[in-house]
């Protein structure tokens, strides 16, 4: 099929994007890399007036380090971040999880801030986002607010963004040294959205493991965080039991959405084999 008629302007500055924002609501979509928005045209999901192309606008663009944060703005590309030297220093997670999203065409034009604002429960940024703790930057014509990941994905398709606001950029807490990640995804073919997928943030101190973050995608409607096997594994060493104790802790304490293609149980194992590959990953690391 092919996309309802649609009028197209491509602002070169926020402020014209804030009044033509402003001028026509819901008439109007932002238009990033288009990867998922022009999917949902040609299906005739949604039938917009105008389309808001962001792309010109330098604001929303780059990959900097400011302070002990990575700004990466909302119009990076997925090929970028997968490519950026500065993110495989700082935020090596992302370095990771890039090559499981889609196929190399989509990563060409694909952004971060699409992807954020879209909320995929089964996409890989939002649930490094919550991960690694960032915040999103999001603007309006009044001002800007800083929004935690936890904050920000609120339910199915739905995140805290406010009619009027856009992403401009997400900022993520950069790596110490003291940093080990693991990414790990299945999808039944590569570049397909994944069934089941997690990222792991740990952190060694003294004690072996100081802080244990781990995040599912695809187990929910938001980016799920399992805090009880969290909490399980930090201040202690990492080891094959406690690895066999966090498998079990997840077992109960997980509690997926079934699909169209797989039950919840099936989500389940496999949520749990692959939190034993990305936990061995870490150990294997640490070790
Ligand atoms: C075949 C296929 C496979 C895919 N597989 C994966 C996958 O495995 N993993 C994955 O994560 N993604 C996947 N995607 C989606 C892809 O990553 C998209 O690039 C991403 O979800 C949206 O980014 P975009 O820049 O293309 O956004 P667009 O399509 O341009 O926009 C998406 C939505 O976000 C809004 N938006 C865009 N930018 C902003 C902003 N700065 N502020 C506020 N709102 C904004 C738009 O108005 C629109 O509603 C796939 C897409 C396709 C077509």
């Amino acid at each position: 099929m092919k996309a309802p008629a649609f009028d197209y302007a491509r602002p070169a500055s926020l402020d014209e994007t804030f009044a033509l924002m402003a001028r026509h609501g819901d008439d109007a979509r932002l238009l990033a890399g288009g990867q998922t928005l022009l999917a949902t045209l040609n299906m005739r999901l949604s039938e917009p007036a105008l389309l808001i192309d962001i792309n010109r606008i330098d604001a929303l663009k780059g990959l900097t380090v400011e302070g002990d944060m990575l700004r990466i703005g909302a119009l990076a590309t997925h090929r970028q971040i997968e490519e950026s030297p500065l993110v495989a220093r700082h935020a090596p997670l992302l370095t990771m999880a890039a090559p499981h999203i889609a196929h190399r065409a989509i990563r060409n034009r694909g952004t971060f801030g699409g992807s954020i604002a879209y909320a995929d429960p089964a996409a890989e940024w939002p649930v490094c986002l919550a991960v690694l703790e960032g915040f999103v930057v999001v603007r309006d014509r009044d001002g800007e607010r800083r929004i935690a990941a936890k904050h920000f994905f609120i339910d199915l398709y739905t995140t805290d963004l406010r009619e009027g606001e856009l992403i401009t950029a997400c900022e993520l807490p950069i790596a110490t040294d003291a940093d080990v990640f693991a990414f790990e995804e299945l999808a039944r073919r590569h570049g397909d959205y994944a069934i089941v997928g997690l990222a792991v943030a740990a952190r060694r101190g003294a004690a072996g493991i100081s802080r244990m973050r781990i995040c599912y995608l695809g187990m929910g409607t938001v980016p799920v965080r399992p805090a009880h096997t969290e909490i399980l594994l930090e201040d202690k060493a990492l080891t094959a039991d406690t690895i066999d104790a966090a498998i079990a802790s997840l077992k109960t304490e997980l509690d997926p959405m079934g699909d169209l293609t797989n039950t919840a149980e099936t989500k389940r194992h496999l949520a749990c084999v692959l939190a034993r590959r990305a936990l061995t990953s870490v150990l294997e690391t640490t070790a």
